[in-house]
């Protein structure tokens, strides 16, 4: 018999006014009003919502966070529908724990709660605005972890067949930044995969990496350390609008990432930034606590942490991936230009790089004063300063994408899922 355990988390996103417009709902705060807002406190609701929008020729967007989002003024025919559930529950039996999570709830407040309850899987997806249920659609990922490493099922409305069903992490078909509920996102279903997620259950461990020879005490030592970094930002042009970027010092004493936090409970790092944030080599292993903890401070010096304060965070995270390209085009790219092996002898390069060496610079905007400009702390964020709008995201995400393709001929890939208008 295991070990049960139940707590309800945070949601993804603010009890807001029945009229919101989608500025209030996404955190690049652009959009204008849907013809409805439907907040959903049962599945029961929540599947009866969909199926109704679906009934009616929709268009329907299932909103979590709002954090990959981009959309227009004109959503009078969109229906935006909210899953207001945020329940967890994990059974932990001999090391491994299973947790499923509706959908509403915070992505990071999910992180937070597995970190403290010393399960490892999770940690260096710290920090990640949004919701659980839209974890799987594009496959979050950061500091050399993607959430499809340990997601084991999900539970889906088919908003084609009408049947709930559950898919396992092969039916998913997880790809870079992708799979298979975002391959779904066209045609009738769109702005919503054809598959609504209601929860979704992770296979995390329970202890310690087995087989790490003294992984405890290894952890506990550097926990005596701190953590200290400096930089944190990947390799861009110096923005001048922006002034000096600040340098991270992140020493400290290493406290818990939540209530119940088990010391000891380790992960591996997979990530050059995040180990040299911990002053380790990669592949070595560190306590969770240690993890998120410098994975936050790396993402708050890139202004990927949400901060209602700060310009900066004011977008949809990464406006760009990585383009994935044939070997021969890897070839034809500088020297220099960083190149990760991917899937089906493809080369991932870093679209930051890319923009940063075809001259655009933090801060930048296509105008002075501009409303819409690359965050003054990482060139791949499109940040609203102040009452931008779709077209100005959009002409500058175009311009970039331009300058990119001139210079190097790739074509880059907006990641945000885009709503121009609702009709
Ligand atoms: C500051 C910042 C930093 C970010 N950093 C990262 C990062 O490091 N790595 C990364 O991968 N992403 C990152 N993102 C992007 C974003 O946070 C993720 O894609 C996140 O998973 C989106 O969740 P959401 O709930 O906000 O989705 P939303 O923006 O609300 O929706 C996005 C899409 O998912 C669909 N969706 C939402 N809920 C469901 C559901 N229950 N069932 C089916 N479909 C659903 C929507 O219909 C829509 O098509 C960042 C964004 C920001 C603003």
């Amino acid at each position: 018999m295991g070990v049960e355990h139940r707590i309800d988390l945070p949601l993804a996103s603010p009890t807001v006014r029945p009229d919101a417009a989608l500025a209030e709902l996404t955190t690049v705060r652009i959009g204008g009003r849907p013809g409805q807002l439907v907040d959903c406190f049962s599945e029961a609701d929540l599947v009866a919502a969909v199926r109704q929008t679906d009934s009616r020729g929709g268009p329907l967007l299932v909103i979590g966070g709002g954090s990959n989002l981009l959309a227009g003024e004109d959503l009078n025919a969109l229906t935006v529908v909210r899953d207001r559930r945020g329940g967890a529950r994990a059974e932990e039996r001999e090391g491994r724990v299973l947790v499923t999570v509706e959908a509403g709830a915070s992505w990071d407040a999910l992180v937070e709660w597995t970190v403290g309850r010393g399960w490892a899987g999770l940690a260096a997806l710290s920090g990640i605005p949004g919701s659980v249920g839209a974890a799987p659609v594009q496959n979050i990922g950061a500091y050399g972890a993607e959430v499809g490493q340990s997601i084991r099922s999900v539970r889906v409305f088919d908003r084609r067949s009408g049947a709930l069903v559950e898919l396992d992490a092969a039916a998913l078909g997880f790809a870079y930044r992708d799979s298979a509920l975002k391959r779904s996102l066209s045609g009738a279903a769109f702005p919503t995969p054809r598959w609504v997620v209601l929860d979704v259950s992770f296979a995390l461990a329970a202890h310690p990496h087995p087989g790490v020879p003294g992984s405890d005490q290894a952890a506990e030592s550097r926990s005596d350390r701190g953590v200290t970094a400096a930089g944190g930002h990947d390799q861009e042009a110096d923005g001048s609008a922006c002034g000096p970027a600040a340098v991270l010092e992140l020493g400290g004493t290493v406290g818990s990432a939540g209530s119940g936090s088990q010391s000891g409970a380790t992960a591996t790092v997979g990530h050059d930034q995040l180990a040299e944030a911990l002053g380790l080599a990669v592949g070595e292993t560190a306590a969770l606590t240690d993890i998120r903890r410098a994975v936050l401070a790396i993402r708050r010096g890139k202004g990927m942490v949400l901060d209602q304060s700060d310009h900066d965070t004011w977008s949809a995270g990464s406006f760009f991936t990585n383009p994935l390209v044939s070997e021969e085009i890897a070839a034809e790219l500088p020297p220099d230009a960083p190149r990760f092996a991917a899937a089906g002898d493809l080369v991932k390069l870093s679209a930051a790089w890319l923009i940063s060496r075809s001259g655009v610079e933090r801060g930048q905007g296509m105008r002075p004063g501009a409303r819409a400009t690359a965050s003054c702390k990482h060139v791949l964020a499109l940040t609203n300063r102040g009452g931008a709008t779709y077209a100005d995201v959009m002409e500058l995400a175009d311009w970039i994408a331009a300058r990119v393709a001139d210079r190097f001929g790739v074509r880059l890939t907006a990641e945000p899922v885009l709503i121009p208008a609702a009709v």
